[in-house]
């Protein structure tokens, strides 16, 4: 990936009145995505903590892109001109009891709002690996959990605003909308800003997990439908050598009548005796609790600890979904390839997530398996790999995470997306001159 030529903070300081922990980071850093891996192609970044400030912004601006909290590993959220951080609009808005509804300020993180509805008596229906990412970042970008009957992060959205390119606030409902809804909520960031969500909740609940380790691959060839069928959320992680699964991971409610019952051994793996890391030889402490120690949803349902740094911190991920069905001939066509992977891996993982109907969801209408690469921070290595990779998945329909690294051409990638039509136009009703729109967007979504 280009090193970007940096314009100098002081040209955002002078943009922003609130000068945010974000942009205070970029002072003595260049302004980076977590990772490290990208350096943004400007530091002009202006914190907003109204919605107000927000509009004056957008109308103000002849282009800029909205940053969450820097997750992604490509450059979706990039921008060559302006930067518009919600950081500092992080607060539960409303909750509603009764309808089983939320809503929240954009810049909020999983991290802050989970314990907080959790204390409230309420839960979400999943979690990422990680409660570190803002709530709007993974939502556009249809950022998921595990869990075969778990639809992604995106699918818990009930409602949410958007304040345009011409400043305006447009509000979309599930229950309203149709689908013209189902076309903004995975939205990549090209309809405008979102300030405000609107999420699903449920009664809060306990969960419990436990790790096995050193599953043969032959049952995950053989029984891939019964081991993801086991529990509420279950992630196979593997470094795809010696034809085994390294560790899996099962998550279930406490209160579900078919709980996972933890016996010595899962489909041929053991029952781990102490918490473990993904990444086996680094520290669990920064791994939320396991052994089927009984905790809240949003202590369990991540793998990584809010407060501490989750998965490796310096790497690059990539992601591809694959139609359900394909799941187990997409894994060992990846297994193939392992001694081209392995020197780069870090570590992957499988995962399920249940179809849905978002248009920009690699889900819609299909449930999928996601086998997901974390690597090590070599892009020109990798860069040569994801190719490879991808040309063996192209049979599977494989669909890239959105926020992750890929080089499926844009051409290919548009073919799979039949809404695709139909949200760029709904693109420019709301951003008729392209104000969102950066390389990302012009490049795969936008280009004919
Ligand atoms: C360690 C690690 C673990 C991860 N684990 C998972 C995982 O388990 N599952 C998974 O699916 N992904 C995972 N990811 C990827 C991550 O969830 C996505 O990249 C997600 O989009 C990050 O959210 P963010 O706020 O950091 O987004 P950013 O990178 O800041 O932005 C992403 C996109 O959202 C847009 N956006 C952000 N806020 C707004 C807003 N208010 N209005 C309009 N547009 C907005 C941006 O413009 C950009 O287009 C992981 C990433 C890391 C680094």
């Amino acid at each position: 990936m280009n090193k970007r030529t940096f314009i100098k903070l002081f040209s955002a300081m002078i943009a922003s009145p609130v000068i945010s922990p974000l942009l205070a980071r970029a002072t003595k850093d260049k302004l980076t995505n977590w990772a490290g891996n990208l350096e943004y192609s400007t530091d002009r970044l202006y914190s907003a903590n109204s919605l107000e400030q927000v509009r004056n912004y957008v109308k103000k601006q002849r282009r800029l892109k909205v940053l969450g909290t820097r997750h992604c590993f490509n450059n979706i959220a990039d921008s060559t001109d302006n930067f518009l951080s919600l950081k500092p609009m992080d607060e539960m808005v409303a909750l509603e009891p009764e309808a089983h509804l939320v809503t929240v300020d954009a810049g909020m993180t999983y991290g802050q709002l989970c314990p907080l509805l959790h204390s409230k008596g309420f839960a979400l229906h999943n979690l990422a690996s990680l409660p570190h990412i803002s709530i709007a970042g993974a939502i556009s970008t249809a950022t998921h959990g595990s869990g075969e009957t778990n639809g992604n992060l995106a699918t818990a959205v009930s409602a949410l605003e958007i304040v345009t390119a011409a400043g305006q606030v447009v509000k979309l409902s599930r229950q309203r909308d149709g689908e013209v809804f189902l076309g903004a909520v995975v939205g990549l960031g090209a309809l405008g800003v979102i300030p405000k969500i609107t999420l699903d909740i449920q009664p809060t609940f306990l969960m419990r997990q436990y790790v096995y380790e050193n599953m043969p691959l032959a049952e995950v060839k053989n029984h891939f439908d019964a081991i993801q069928s086991s529990a509420y959320s279950v992630s196979l992680f593997t470094d795809w050598q010696n034809q085994r699964i390294s560790e899996v991971w099962l998550k279930s409610r406490v209160e579900e009548g078919q709980a996972f019952k933890a016996t010595s051994e899962f489909f041929g793996a053991k029952l781990a005796s102490k918490n473990l890391h993904p990444i086996a030889e680094l520290s669990a402490e920064n791994c939320t609790e396991q052994m089927g120690v009984p905790g809240p949803w949003y202590e369990r349902l991540p793998h990584f600890r809010m407060g501490f740094t989750p998965s490796a911190g310096k790497e690059l991920q990539s992601e591809y979904f694959v139609p359900r069905q394909h799941a187990v001939e997409a894994i060992l066509a990846v297994e193939r390839l392992r001694d081209q992977i392995s020197p780069h891996l870090l570590i992957s993982e499988i995962r399920a997530i249940a179809a849905d109907n978002l248009w920009l969801s690699p889900c819609y209408e299909q449930p999928c398996a996601t086998i997901h690469f974390t690597w090590k921070q070599d892009w020109p290595a990798v860069s040569k790999l994801l190719p490879i990779i991808e040309k063996e998945l192209a049979p599977f329909d494989a669909r890239p995470h959105w926020g992750k690294l890929f080089t499926i051409s844009p051409a290919v990638l548009k073919s799979k997306y039949k809404k695709l039509p139909d949200f760029i136009q709904l693109s420019k009703n709301y951003d008729p001159h392209g104000k969102f729109r950066n390389e990302f967007l012009s490049t795969i979504i936008f280009s004919s």
